[in-house]
């Protein structure tokens, strides 16, 4: 795939961005996750190109203020951040995720409760037109990547027909009330500090819809995972860490304590 005009604008906006971030977090990643990240970005545009040039409205901030919990009446206010896309007679009303697809689809109920509320704001409070929604699911497939790093064009070209990161959901407006107090419910769980971990069972079990446990997926990008009882419990069983050699697992990687010191390098 030749890479047109306004990707290579891509390119120069991916270059900034990255530096802005650099400095702004004192963080940085080495050339190879570089160009994963734009690869991403890259094959992200491409194959979302229809949607994102008829995106009519882009970064709509929707708010539902005034909710209060359902116990202790705690105030609270419901926001996100949509994309509105309207085509022919159609409008759909799109929300990016970082998160698989196969992970989406495998507890679709999470996913649909919040663009439920979302709907709800758009169309039943703002009373805008709404055909459908979607969730835009941002990663590369793993085929997808693995034919990037090492497969021929033609590879590349068949996992990227074979992509579909776009998601429809539809909606329901009857479920909201529902959906609002179990908002509420979360709402009061953190402002009443109650942050339990989940336990170690929860840590060593499969993530719906996908191959990796939780503790892998979830838990080793977890900045508090060195003060964490269930990642440390996690550990001990898994990996037979002990006190006297529980530092080699739970201390930052090499890698990790080379990447802060470059981007502390960069920021300078
Ligand atoms: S390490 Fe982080 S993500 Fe994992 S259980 Fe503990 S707090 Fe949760």
């Amino acid at each position: 795939m030749k890479q047109s005009e306004f990707e290579s604008q891509l390119g120069e906006m991916f270059e900034n961005n990255f530096r802005f971030l650099c400095e702004e977090a004192g963080h940085s990643i080495n050339e190879y996750l570089k160009k994963l990240a734009f690869d991403q970005v890259l094959y992200y545009y491409r194959k979302n190109k229809k949607i994102i040039e008829q995106i009519t409205r882009a970064e709509v901030k929707l708010s539902l203020p005034e909710q209060e919990t359902p116990n202790d009446k705690i105030p609270y206010t419901i926001e996100g951040v949509v994309d509105i896309v309207r085509e022919g007679d159609e409008t759909w009303l799109y929300d990016l995720k970082t998160h698989d697809p196969d992970r989406i689809k495998a507890e679709p109920g999470k996913y649909k409760e919040q663009l439920n509320i979302y709907a709800y704001i758009w169309k039943g409070l703002q009373k805008n037109e709404l055909d459908n929604t979607a969730i835009i699911a941002t990663p590369l497939p793993n085929g997808l990547r693995a034919a990037i790093e090492n497969g021929t064009e033609e590879k590349i070209q068949a996992e990227f027909d074979k992509w579909e990161p776009v998601i429809p959901f539809g909606y329901d407006e009857d479920e909201v009330a529902d959906m609002i107090e179990n908002f509420g419910e979360t709402v009061e769980r953190i402002e009443n500090s109650e942050f339990a971990p989940p336990d170690v069972k929860r840590l060593e079990s499969k993530m719906p819809g996908m191959k990796t446990n939780f503790a892998t997926h979830v838990c080793r990008n977890c900045d508090v995972r060195y003060s964490c009882s269930s990642y440390r419990e996690y550990m001990k069983k898994t990996r037979n860490a002990r006190k006297d050699n529980i530092m080699k697992f739970m201390a930052p990687t090499a890698s990790e304590q080379d990447e802060f010191v470059e981007g502390c390098l960069q920021s300078i």
